[in-house]
């Protein structure tokens, strides 16, 4: 089986030139001059940019267990549509979370045959099962998530200080990975109770200083242990110079945002309109464009959905109350437009987004055949009309509720290949072993 594809502009590990990528058997076999193809060769249209699959490591599928918020099929299909090609599975939200091999094994065999894309794993760091993070480790998850305060599901509660250093100690001879949602309990109960539709009084009742106190205990953890952490969703600009300190001085600690803390400010959220709900919150303009800087810096290593829905009847958009509804956003299919949106408007080029959004989250979760187009690599190939907008109208994922709803974004994936196959949602998707292919 083989294809070949070119284009004016391919976005290649080295930069972006005009190409043709010629694949077989669903890796690329090489990348040679637009001319240099056989009969047969797929040619993008003008406007079309041909970039390599994404890789989403911030997804919450919820199946099984609460397979009626999200499930495989349906997360994997809105992935395929929005050229994401890989997505990394949450540990937590489903029933049983991956907290022991067998809930891992269990959660495989529910994913097996119904994914559009390729699948790979988190495994979960909860109080008691430090036994089981190396047989987890070895059996293949990418790494392991910990909270480090209440997580909002019971069966998945938080590590104390003890707890994350006893498993990053044992993380650290495998050179495991632990991710962190880095909040602190202790300042989020000193802030006030959030309640009623005000956005304001949500946004304060989860103060920056929450991420600041979490990330320094992490850091210190990390430090001390000489284990692998990361940072997930860091919504709080004020946090990045400690982030900065800590890294300059050797701490192996890597940091994610979200498209969401990229495109949206507090000042702009609707009072009642609960599809704007996670935690940690969408904090002002000053955060977000710190962000920005950040990851053109090299300050925030990479960015992924935290594509995490509910039910509508969950979000509680019936009172649009921020106390009552889950926190959580859905927009794993619109990813990538929104972050191009606010990439182009800030002078930000395609092969900078495509590193933070491909390159960056494949090195995190040691997957080594994603993330690139290039020779050995899976043929995981996206072409994108960057030019192109569009009104976020009905996404592939369970339940549509969204923020995006109704935004017009810049840029349209028009087609998406895996392993060489158009990925149209039917279930040519793989599961994934960290290292592996
Ligand atoms: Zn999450």
């Amino acid at each position: 089986m083989t294809l070949v594809v070119r284009a004016r502009r391919v976005v290649l590990p080295e930069g972006e030139r005009a190409a043709a990528v010629h694949t077989a058997d669903g890796v690329v076999t090489a990348v040679t001059g637009f001319d240099d193809v056989p009969a047969g060769a797929v040619t993008l249209a003008e406007d079309e940019v041909l970039l390599p699959g994404l890789v989403d490591s911030h997804v919450h599928v919820n199946e099984p267990g609460r397979t009626e918020w999200e499930g495989f099929a349906t997360a994997t299909r809105a992935a395929a549509a929005g050229g994401i090609t890989t997505v990394v599975d949450m540990p937590l939200n489903s029933v049983p979370a991956t907290t022991t091999l067998e809930a891992l094994r269990v959660k495989r065999e529910v994913a097996a045959g119904q994914v559009a894309v390729d699948v790979a794993f988190w495994g979960g760091a909860v109080p008691g099962n430090v036994g089981q993070l190396r047989p987890m480790h070895e059996a293949g998850v990418v790494g392991f998530k910990c909270f480090l305060l209440d997580s909002g599901v019971p069966e998945f509660p938080p590590l104390d200080d003890a707890g994350l250093r006893a498993a990053l100690a044992e993380l650290a001879p495998v050179d495991g990975l632990l991710i962190a949602h880095a909040e602190d309990e202790q300042v989020i109960a000193a802030a006030p109770e959030p309640a009623g539709a005000s956005y304001a009084a949500f946004l304060a009742s989860r103060p920056p200083a929450a991420e600041e106190t979490a990330i320094d205990r992490l850091v210190a953890a990390t430090r001390d242990t000489g284990a692998r952490s990361h940072v997930v969703h860091l919504a709080d600009g004020d946090a990045l110079p400690l982030l900065r300190a800590a890294r300059a001085s050797g701490v192996r600690i890597t940091v994610e945002t979200c498209p969401h803390y990229l495109t949206f400010a507090a000042e702009d959220v609707p009072d009642g309109d609960t599809a704007f709900k996670c935690c940690p919150p969408i904090r002002e303009a000053a955060h977000r464009e710190a962000l920005w800087a950040a990851l053109r810096a090299g300050d925030v290593d990479l960015v992924v959905s935290d594509h995490s829905p509910c039910t509508p009847a969950l979000k509680r958009l019936d009172v649009g109350d921020f106390g009552l509804a889950w926190g959580g956003i859905a927009g794993l299919q619109v990813a990538l437009p929104a972050v191009w949106t606010g990439a182009r408007a800030r002078g930000v080029g395609l092969a900078e987004v495509v590193g933070w959004m491909a390159a960056a989250p494949a090195r995190l979760a040691g997957l080594p055949g994603k993330g690139a187009i290039a020779v050995g690599r899976d043929a995981d190939l996206v072409a994108f009309a960057p030019e192109e907008s569009s009104m976020v109208g009905r996404l592939e994922h369970r339940n549509p509720v969204t923020p995006y709803a109704g935004r017009e974004l810049t840029g349209v994936v028009r087609r998406t290949w895996l392993r060489g196959q158009e990925a149209d949602g039917s279930p040519l998707g793989r599961l994934l072993d960290r290292g592996g292919r």
